[in-house]
């Protein structure tokens, strides 16, 4: 993908380390990185929870009046202070003019989601055209879908990951047998070479270069949930497309955290939700984005008001005038709650943007992966088996904020030990914890606290044994 201007994380560590005259794993490193972050102040924007208040925590293990170390932002996002602020701005308005509410104000309800397209629209490169605001990432896999996937007996097969998201996998499944086709045959799910777990962008480009013709459909993540991997998603958007696929992405877990050219790359369609890396709260609102070269020749299939030009809308007459693009896939008048927390986080990135913030995620994963190797490797160090194995690529290209790590004791262990001293974080079948530091919120200083708790885990779980 494209080249990163940017030194390795590794180089700059050890550079700061050097300057520093410390070890690269001494505090005074991270506490320096935070110094030098230009996007330390942001962090104050968010609700960081406290020891105390989380539910699995051990008060004799933490200073209960601390920050919890929060790395699950890829699975909720924190909450920013300004919802609270943007939602009563609503609740106001309700309150004093109730149905006026519809027409006046920063948001008027009729054309709330609108009125943040041109927050999201960089974050995802595209027109405002382009994208829409609507439903849950679900409903709006679907609707693409049954607009995207009109299958013929010779073009008939969707393609996806082997271990895609179970919400992607049952979407598509049931989009087959809405079709009346045999799902074993027609969904055509790609896994990494026995013993690996990563997807080679090789065999990728096989699998379509060989059966693209039968290929109707590609619909990949743009970030593996289980694994972090980032997959190259111009690189399949143009090889589908060679063969006469429609190219869709879930961006589910790519949004709010890498750089998206989505116009650009040409993709055809593609869908994401908004409280992960986006912040927006649980159940948030979730996209939709429908290329500009579909805008007159792809209609939706199931069509509801809100899908009508917003000129003649009024009118009730019973003679659709669909609007063209994504934003005639619309059904429904727009959540205004959800808007408003969606809204809230938006404008952060705004500030923020999108390029600065990945350049400091590269770096605060880079040093995470960096404290790891240095720290844990060394656990047992008598041993062939290493102790923790992190399975998320190491290429800055190939990934995310999230590193997704392996252990060779039961993951479970580990999980609950970090989970009573503070760490949020995950587990995930078969056998990964992930963990995401986001460049919005987290410290590199979180990082350092992360690894010490994970070192000292380690440790006691081997001396127990
Ligand atoms: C989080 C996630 C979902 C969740 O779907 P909802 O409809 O928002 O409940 C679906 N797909 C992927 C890839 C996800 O990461």
């Amino acid at each position: 993908m494209e080249s990163s201007p940017l030194q390795l994380p590794a180089d700059t560590v050890q550079q700061i380390a050097a300057h520093l005259k410390c070890h690269p794993t001494d505090e005074r490193v991270a506490l320096h990185l935070d110094e030098k972050d230009e996007l330390r102040p942001f962090r104050d924007y968010f609700y960081i929870p406290k020891m105390q208040d989380l539910p699995p925590i051990d008060l004799s293990l933490v200073n209960k009046d601390e920050n919890a170390i929060y790395f699950l932002g890829n699975s909720l996002g924190l909450q920013p202070k300004l919802v609270k602020t943007y939602l009563q701005e609503e609740l106001d308005k309700w309150a004093k003019m109730g149905a006026y509410g519809h027409e006046v104000g920063k948001r008027p309800w009729i054309t709330a989601d609108e009125s943040i397209l041109g927050l999201m629209k960089d974050i995802v490169g595209a027109n405002e055209k382009e994208i829409a605001l609507m439903n849950a990432l679900t409903v709006n896999l679907h609707l693409l879908l049954l607009s995207f996937f009109k299958p013929t007996p010779k073009r008939y097969k969707i393609l996806l990951e082997a271990k895609a998201f179970p919400s992607d996998h049952y979407g598509i499944e049931s989009q087959l047998q809405l079709h009346g086709l045999n799902v074993e045959k027609s969904m055509r799910m790609i896994k990494p070479r026995e013993g690996e777990e990563i997807l080679r962008m090789e065999d990728i480009l096989e699998v379509i270069e060989k059966e693209g013709d039968s290929i109707a459909v590609i619909l990949f993540s743009g970030v593996q949930f289980y694994t972090g991997q980032l997959f190259n998603m111009p690189a399949i958007t143009k090889a589908g497309q060679a063969k006469g696929c429609f190219v869709g992405f879930d961006l589910a877990h790519a949004v709010g955290n890498v750089e998206l050219h989505l116009h650009d790359w040409g993709v055809d369609f593609a869908c994401w939700c908004s409280y992960k890396y986006l912040n927006s709260g649980a159940g948030g609102l979730a996209g939709a984005f429908v290329h500009e070269k579909h805008a007159y020749k792809i209609k939706p299939a199931l069509v509801g008001w809100f899908g009508h030009e917003l000129s003649t809308r009024f009118k009730m007459d019973n003679k659709l005038q669909l609007i063209p693009g994504v934003n005639g896939f619309r059904i429904s008048n727009p959540p205004i709650l959800l808007v408003c927390s969606l809204h809230a986080s938006l404008e952060i990135f705004r500030q923020a943007t999108i390029k600065a913030l990945r350049r400091k995620s590269i770096l605060l994963t880079g040093y995470l992966e960096y404290m790891i190797k240095l720290y844990c490797s060394k656990h047992p160090a008598d041993t062939k088996d290493p102790t923790v194995t992190i399975i998320t690529p190491s290429r800055i290209e190939d990934r995310g904020c999230q590193l997704t790590l392996t252990f060779s004791i039961p993951k479970k262990n580990v999980f609950e030990e970090l989970e009573k001293r503070g760490v949020v974080c995950d587990k995930r079948e078969p056998d990964g914890i992930r963990v995401a530091p986001v460049p919005l919120y987290n410290s590199f200083h979180d990082v350092y606290k992360f690894v010490k708790i994970l070192a000292s885990v380690l440790d006691s779980t081997e001396k127990k044994k």
